[in-house]
């Protein structure tokens, strides 16, 4: 870091967020001016696609502030692909990663600083008490994922952190297609510090990334930090072997040492339906690993770039390496 004022760059994803752009940038420019005397802050919008009116309001904000640069993405590649994408395009001395649905508080960024400025490298937002949809189950995802992966940390997170520029290029250097970013962002980090932030309800729409999105995310979080789930197969098949092998001999004592009957349908049923459904459940593991070896193979960029709009043309990058 220089001995001038240092330079935070908040990075947001934007898709479809029109009603939500206004009163957060009202909130993010209360943020600015208190921080003034301390770091000069700009936005860095990544529009992943949006239909709905928000290129056109980030056009306008581009035009009208200096300190806004828009990366306009060529459709909707999703969270993590945009957030990718403005750490790529990153310029400054420390990365903010937020969400704009306002769910994530504006005033944070200012404990967020201070943290960094103490010299922590990688501070995120821990999430408080918060009363969100599903809780629960957060609760449980985040049990499990830690009892299956002990390399994270135990913080519960989001995305909404400062990473100093150095996690940055380290981060970058990750070249993974299916992304849990909290882990990625442990990967990257040689420590981990929090502050606690509630997180707050969604200012305007609903959420994009929905119940099928989130039991996705799941899985990738589970697979990519963790073997678990697949050698939980292997235990499963050595133990069905072995159940079976018992059952067979048993099934010969009987024949041989007593006059009874063969066991019933029911029994058999039972049984085959109970093996047939762990192993289409084996089944269904072992494909989640080779979806995602597929995607990770076919090598495609993470995102695509149709326009840079930067005032400092002499940063702007031509050629995207996602
Ligand atoms: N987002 C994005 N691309 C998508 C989905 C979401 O850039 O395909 C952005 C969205 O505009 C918001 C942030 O990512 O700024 C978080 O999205 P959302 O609130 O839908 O996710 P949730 O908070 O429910 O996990
Ligand atoms: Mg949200």
């Amino acid at each position: 870091m220089s001995s001038q004022k240092p330079h935070i760059e908040i990075i947001l994803p934007i898709y479809n967020e029109v009603k939500n752009l206004v009163p957060l940038i009202a909130q993010l420019d209360q943020v600015k001016k208190r921080l003034a005397p301390q770091a000069s802050l700009s936005l860095l919008f990544i529009n992943d696609g949006s239909t709905d009116g928000s290129t056109e309001l980030l056009h306008r904000l581009y035009r009208d502030r200096n300190d806004v640069r828009v990366v306009n993405l060529v459709h909707n590649f999703g969270h993590g692909a945009a957030l990718t994408c403005g750490l790529n395009y990153f310029s400054g001395d420390a990365a903010i990663l937020m969400d704009a649905d306002q769910q994530d508080d504006p005033l944070a960024i200012i404990q967020l600083f201070e943290a960094w400025k103490k010299g922590n490298k990688t501070v995120v937002a821990a999430r408080g008490e918060r009363k969100e949809r599903g809780k629960a189950l957060f609760q449980l995802f985040y049990f499990v994922l830690h009892k299956l992966s002990p390399t994270l940390p135990p913080v519960k997170f989001g995305t909404f952190s400062i990473l100093d520029r150095s996690v940055v290029r380290r981060f970058l250097q990750l070249r993974e297609r299916n992304r849990y970013f909290p882990g990625l962002i442990a990967f990257a980090s040689d420590k981990i510090t929090s502050v606690v932030v509630d997180r707050k309800e969604r200012g305007h729409g609903k959420s994009r990334v929905g119940m099928f999105g989130l039991v996705h995310l799941a899985i990738t979080a589970f697979i990519s930090f963790s073997n678990a789930p697949v050698r939980l197969v292997s235990i499963l098949g050595l133990a069905a072997a072995g159940l079976a092998m018992i059952a067979g001999f048993t099934i010969i004592a009987i024949k041989i040492f007593t006059p009874l009957a063969i066991p019933g349908w029911a029994s058999i049923m039972t049984a085959t339906a109970f093996w047939s459904g762990l192993q289409l459940l084996c089944l269904g593991i072992i494909g989640e690993y080779i979806a995602r070896m597929y995607d990770e193979v076919k090598r495609r960029p993470m995102y695509l770039v149709d326009q840079h709009l930067s005032h400092k043309t002499s940063e702007e990058k031509t050629q995207e390496v996602a």
